[in-house]
């Protein structure tokens, strides 16, 4: 996979895809070209501020059928940043409401000269399935507990901007794994670019078949701590659990916060970061959430990059994809499937 281009012209000439649906089914090269690009925005952009043209005349639309704070606004911008028209689709004020139905209302889009869908749906395989009737490219803004590909991205970024390579270094995913799309997208960015990969949290939410990809499994987190560069704590994902899967919230924390006195255990330069929204004193305690080696804002910066990249790349291909359109093989499912 040659490098990025120092041009933004030609980057998509490297790119071989029209969309960005999971990382499952990226190679490294990929990872590292997306990556890669993303630096290279980062910095012709001064840091996410200033605005460049080279997607001036294409259109994007954000098609969020979940809530979200950070990707929306994060897209929205990153397009405007690129210079690209944005148009911010409701559910709820839309056709839908009068029973058009899912894909018929993303052809009307795309027939008015949309170039890329970003979707978010609590269905996995939504944007899977966009990718098969639609002729634009389709970002996976997130699909229910499957992969949010460029959360995954954006992570796997920052650790990289502090660490300088991710390969070798220990990362521990803490939190509730069963039912994170970020966990998920974690899992296969980091493996795929040699790192060690722990995962920790209550045996009701981190099964033992993660093991059958190379993954660590823990339950007890003052274990792992000392051992990890990089820990990244997952929100407890009530809005997807149909039955409780630990008896209160205290004794989740008791075990599983990551806090002022667990820090003290850990390594010096220990990165923790969470993809937010953050629950404090659920899964991060404040002093942990505000310290210096904390990236939990860092992050936030680096998914304008992150969406920058993915936006170019997916506009400037245009080549119909064979690939990656199948029926969503989300390879570890919400858990309670496995
Ligand atoms: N914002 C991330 C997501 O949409 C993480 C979370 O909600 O906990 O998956």
């Amino acid at each position: 996979m040659p490098s990025v281009p120092h041009t933004f012209d030609t980057v998509p000439q490297v790119w071989p895809h029209r969309h960005l649906l999971d990382l499952e089914r990226l190679t490294p090269g990929e990872i590292r070209l997306l990556l890669d690009a993303a630096a290279q925005l980062k910095e012709a952009t001064a840091g996410c501020r200033r605005k460049l043209t080279i997607l001036s005349g294409r259109t994007i639309v954000n098609l969020f059928f979940e809530n979200s704070t950070r990707t929306r606004t994060s897209f929205s911008l990153a397009a405007r940043r690129l210079g690209a028209d944005v148009v911010e689709f409701s559910a709820s004020g839309s056709s839908l409401s009068k029973g058009e139905s899912f894909i018929d209302t993303a052809k009307n889009l795309e027939a008015m000269g949309i170039d890329v869908v970003v979707v978010r749906h609590s269905t996995p395989g939504t944007p899977h399935l966009l990718a098969q009737h639609l002729d634009v490219g389709v970002i996976n803004a997130g699909d229910g507990a499957h992969e949010h590909p460029t959360q995954g991205l954006l992570d796997i970024f920052s650790i990289r901007e502090r660490l300088g390579d991710i390969s070798g270094a220990t990362v521990g995913l803490v939190g509730d794994i069963a039912h994170s799309r970020t966990a998920r997208s974690n899992v296969w960015g980091l493996l795929k670019l040699g790192a060690k990969v722990i995962v920790c949290g209550p045996p009701t939410l981190v099964s033992k078949r993660w093991e059958e990809l190379g993954v660590e499994v823990s339950h007890n987190l003052d274990e792992i701590v000392p051992r990890c560069d990089v820990l990244n704590l997952l929100r407890i994902q009530f809005e997807r659990q149909n039955t409780r899967p630990f008896p209160s919230v205290r004794e989740y924390a008791h075990l599983y916060a990551m806090t002022g006195e667990r820090l003290k255990r850990a390594r010096k330069d220990l990165l923790s970061r969470a993809p937010g929204p953050i629950n404090r004193g659920v899964e991060v305690s404040d002093d942990v959430a505000d310290c210096p080696q904390s990236l939990i804002l860092d992050q936030v910066t680096n998914g304008l990059a992150v969406r920058m990249a993915t936006l170019w790349l997916t506009c400037g291909n245009r080549l119909p994809e064979t690939d990656q359109t199948g029926p969503a093989q989300p390879g570890l499912p919400a858990e309670k499937t496995l």
